[in-house]
């Protein structure tokens, strides 16, 4: 899910993978503690003074965070025992969330990293449920309530997360059932993508009966949620078909042939005068004696100040030919998306061995996006986010 803010309070890590707290979740986290220590617990188990119900109320809070950081990360550790590197867990207002570098390559791998987790809450929730019970808490209630509670929120997380609400765990379940059975990821996710708008609707129906009920923090929260999944989802059935989209195309494809050139001996004043300004594009392949030999953009340009600009060449500040900058022709078109990316560039050399073949932009992968989505995307993502 591509949803990160990029406010992030403090991170950690444990086993390799780093856990960051968004300034969002202390949102969330505040709201549950004083729930529980000013609500929950002297409600349920009257008779302590406030100290107490604020220790309590503070370890169970702590728990509770640790039990979502456990839920990610067995998702973190199965993706990884698939080589999907995933090193990053973030905790925010709506929980907790494992960045998956990539989409699993299986039905039956994205299966088993989406039940990891509601598997591990449902276990978290039986182990602390069962603590009152193996010992003898009844000097201690305010303990034994703790775990109690504890249990029952686990349990009602593992719930939680297996509504068919792609991509939640569920709904990441129910992809791997329509993949699995159909073999085509990109219909399976448009297909669990309506299913979530069903349990948004739901989930919107149930929190609109909750403040009519009287519990309106209650309601608020879960039409919130109700909002985010709606958002998440879209953006996450976009991506997947975006993603193979691009991974099926070319980069011959779409690059421009014959791109205009600039020469490495010109002075960027130059440059700058009769390129930049006059074709209106942000970078061209530079080349020495017929062959390229590097590639300039303008914040090249920009690093250089105008005043010397009249006396600097071209092959002073552009990036010389190097892997970075080149991709293949028969490279996807996902593959040089992600190489821009690494590279920071926003267009790249497309090499037919020494042969300067064309050039890949970014803007030139949107259009091609854009025109595609037009005449072939499901009707369902042409309607959101696109702008
Ligand atoms: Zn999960």
């Amino acid at each position: 899910m591509p949803v990160t803010g990029k406010g992030i309070l403090t991170s950690f890590r444990i086993a390799g993978i780093d856990i960051e707290i968004d300034y969002s979740w202390a949102v969330i986290f505040l709201l549950v503690l004083f729930g529980l220590a000013a609500g929950y617990f002297p409600l349920v188990i009257p008779g302590y003074n406030w100290i107490e119900y604020w220790i309590v109320g503070l370890t169970a809070t702590v728990l509770f965070f640790a039990s979502i950081v456990i839920h990610e990360l067995s998702h973190a550790m199965m993706a990884n025992s698939y080589g999907h590197r995933v090193n990053r867990i973030t905790l925010f207002i709506f929980g907790g969330m494992a960045h998956l570098s990539a989409e699993p390559q299986k039905a039956t791998e994205e299966l088993l990293i989406a039940s990891v987790g509601p598997l591990t809450s449902f276990v978290l929730g039986v182990f602390f449920w069962a603590i009152p019970h193996v010992f003898d808490l009844s000097s201690w209630r305010l303990w034994s309530e703790t775990f109690t509670y504890l249990g029952i929120i686990n349990i009602a997380l593992a719930v939680f997360n297996l509504l068919p609400g792609f991509p939640l765990d569920g709904g990441r379940i129910l992809r791997a059932f329509f993949w699995w059975q159909s073999g085509d990821v990109v219909a399976a996710t448009a297909r669990a993508g309506r299913w979530a708008t069903g349990v948004v609707y739901g989930l919107i129906i149930l929190g609109g009966l909750e403040i009519l009920g009287g519990a309106l923090l209650g309601g608020i929260w879960l039409i919130l949620i109700a909002m985010f999944l709606r958002s998440a989802s879209a953006a996450s059935v976009q991506n997947v078909t975006v993603e193979r989209i691009l991974g099926a195309a070319q980069v011959r494809d779409i690059m421009v042939r014959e791109p205009q050139v600039v020469r490495a001996e010109e002075s960027l004043a130059d440059v700058v005068e009769n390129y930049f300004l006059k074709f209106g594009y942000a970078g061209f392949p530079v080349m020495r004696d017929g062959r390229v030999v590097g590639l300039i953009s303008l914040a090249q340009v920009q690093q250089c100040p105008p005043e010397a600009r009249a006396t600097r060449r071209v092959e002073n500040v552009m990036r010389g030919l190097d892997d970075s900058v080149t991709i293949a022709p028969g490279a996807t078109v996902l593959e040089a998306l992600h190489k821009m990316a690494e590279a920071e560039t926003g267009r790249l050399l497309v090499m037919d061995g020494d042969r300067l073949a064309g050039l890949i932009t970014r803007s030139g992968v949107a259009r091609f996006l854009q025109i595609k989505s037009r005449l072939e995307m499901p009707v369902e993502l042409t309607g959101t986010n696109n702008g």
